[in-house]
Order: structure tokens, then C-alpha cells, then sequence
């Protein structure tokens, strides 16, 4: 099997792409899909402070790294969640490659550690609020990353969600009909109202088995292990559904997506109405002031539950 491009010898095959890269010209197809990304989606620009979020995994390293190659000035934001045995490891592998790569591009890591800014785990806290965990942490993560961009001056929050995520995503989201979140299922959304950052998922074209080659082939060491909470979760399953259907198919899960992606954008109504539909739905929570629908917001409720909680206990 030879490079489809420069006919060397390939070190991977791209079925749903019908080609084949040796090691360089695939760190540049790689690179090339992520530049379409950020051009065509409108993410951001040479001038732009980006904030990656970090999670020590394949795909979010892959990410900071394909930026700061590419010129842009990305730092990054790590949370500790505080899980035995996987935390420690994960935060390991980012303070690594900030230390080793990150820093030689000017870009800094920033770190919230859930514990000591919370004053439990995540697993402790999700027991004190009878939620499930992934359910805490995820509005834990994306009330964090969304104040530091803000507070910080980021012009973007980017996530290193890639092709197999959002396909996994679009197919539990029609599976139950969810179109509100369907509405929320692009690239980039805007930063629709004063208090929230602009998010954008600059990976969006790549496969999980590409960024796992890209991470390989570029040195990067990223923790290979999933989050144990994530056992058993619906998103798995989905991807496993995928999987099979683009082993008999390739080029299934991008079809789907991408086929998603342009039915949105003329069916999408100007980003402006979406703003002003946002606008008129939020307003600064009544504790922490950032944007929500309630009074005040999920994680300010979610901590004073929690607080309240481990009051009763002690
Ligand atoms: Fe958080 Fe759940 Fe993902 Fe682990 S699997 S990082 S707990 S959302
Ligand atoms: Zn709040």
C-alpha cells in the first residue's frame, strides 16, 4: 500500500476516503482538515485568543497541538475531576505536553481542580446531589470553561470533539427526537449573548482512528484509558453502532453528519434571530451572574444542594 500522494510507503489506509498516507502527508491531511474546519465554519482568526479544553485524551491534545502548529494562539484549560486513579494520570499527560510542547509555542495550560474549588470530587458531589455523574460533571465542565473564557478574554472556547462524537451525538439526538439539541449540533455557536463564549469543535472532519494516528505518529502521550465513568454509557453503544455500519460502508459516519451539517445551514435561521431568541430566554444568575433561564443556575443550584447536603451529613 503506497501514499496516495507522494507514492512512499503508507503507514495508514483511509477507506472512507478511498486513499492511503505514508507518516507526513497524513500530519498534513490531518492539519488540512482542521484548517477547512476553522475556515469554513467561521471559528476564528490568526488575531483570536483561543481556550482548548484539555482532557489528557487523544483528541483534545491532538487538538492543542494542530493549533499551535498552525500559528494560532491557543492556552488551555484543564479540569481535575478528582477521580481515583484516573485524574492524577490524565493531569499527568497535560502538564507533560504543556510543559513539553506548549510552552515552546507561548501557550499556557490554566487548571481548575475541582476539589479544592468545590470541595469535593466529582463522585462525592454527584452522591450528595443524587445525580449521575457524568451529569454533574458535565455542568461542572461547562460552567468552568465557559468562565474562564469570559472572565479571561478568550475570544473562543474550543472543544476536541471529532467525527465520531458528533455522529454518535446527531444519532441519540434523533433517536429520541431531541430537536433542541439538534438546533445546537454545529461546529461553532456563536457567542448568542453577553456572558457566554463562543464554542467551536475545530476536529469535527476527523475520525477517532485518525486522531489516535495523528497522536501516534506526532509523540504525542496521551492517556489511552476512557474515563471509567463513562462504563456503560449510551454514547459508546452509539459509536459501536457506527463502527459496524462504516466497517461495511466507510464513509457512513461522514455522510451522515456532513449530510446533517448542510441540511442545517439552509435550514438555519440567521444567527442573528437565534441571538435574539437566546437573548429574550436569559438573564444573569441571581448568585454567580452568568447567563441562564432560571432565577439562578444549574451549578449555583447544584452547589447549594450539595452544600446543604453534606451540611445534613456531618
Ligand atoms: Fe465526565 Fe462522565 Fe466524561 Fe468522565 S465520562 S469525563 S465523568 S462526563
Ligand atoms: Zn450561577
Amino acid at each position: 500500500m503506497n501514499c496516495t500522494k507522494c507514492k512512499t510507503k503508507a503507514v495508514i489506509d483511509l477507506p472512507r476516503h478511498n486513499a492511503a498516507f505514508c507518516a507526513p502527508c497524513f500530519t498534513t491531511y490531518a492539519r488540512d482538515q482542521t484548517a477547512y474546519a476553522i475556515k469554513h465554519e467561521r471559528m476564528f482568526g490568526r488575531d483570536d485568543r483561543i481556550l482548548v479544553a484539555v482532557s489528557g485524551g487523544k483528541d483534545s491534545l491532538a487538538l492543542w497541538h494542530v493549533l499551535l502548529t498552525l500559528g494560532y494562539r491557543a492556552d488551555a484549560l484543564y479540569v481535575d475531576l478528582g477521580i481515583p486513579g484516573y485524574s492524577a494520570k490524565s493531569r499527568e499527560k497535560v502538564e507533560r505536553f504543556a510543559e513539553a510542547v506548549a510552552r515552546s509555542h507561548g501557550a499556557k495550560l490554566l487548571i481548575h481542580t475541582v476539589q479544592d474549588e468545590e470541595g469535593a470530587g466529582i463522585k462525592e458531589l454527584s452522591d450528595l446531589v443524587h445525580r449521575p455523574t457524568c451529569a454533574t460533571c458535565g455542568t461542572i465542565k461547562r460552567y468552568q470553561f465557559n468562565k474562564a473564557a469570559v472572565e479571561q478574554d478568550y475570544d473562543v472556547m474550543a472543544t476536541g470533539h471529532n467525527l465520531d462524537d458528533e455522529a454518535a451525538r446527531l444519532l441519540g439526538n434523533m433517536l429520541h427526537w431531541q430537536e433542541e439539541y439538534l438546533d445546537k449540533q454545529s461546529p461553532t455557536l456563536p457567542a448568542s449573548v453577553e456572558g457566554f463564549a463562543k464554542k467551536v469543535k475545530p476536529l469535527y472532519r476527523l475520525s477517532e482512528r485518525e486522531l489516535a494516528a495523528y497522536a501516534v505518529l506526532n509523540k504525542i502521550d496521551y492517556i489511552v484509558e476512557e474515563c471509567p465513568m463513562a462504563k456503560g454509557s449510551k454514547m459508546l453503544l452509539y459509536k459501536e453502532v457506527l463502527n459496524r455500519l462504516e466497517t461495511e460502508s466507510p464513509g457512513t459516519k461522514h455522510r451522515f453528519y456532513w449530510g446533517f451539517l448542510e441540511k442545517q445551514a439552509h435550514a438555519q435561521p440567521a444567527a442573528s434571530s437565534m441571538a435574539e431568541k437566546d437573548q429574550a430566554l436569559l438573564h444573569p444568575c441571581g448568585i454567580c451572574g452568568q447567563p441562564t433561564t432560571g432565577e439562578i443556575c444549574s451549578y449555583c443550584k447544584m452547589m447549594a444542594r450539595a452544600k446543604t447536603a453534606g451540611a445534613e451529613s456531618r
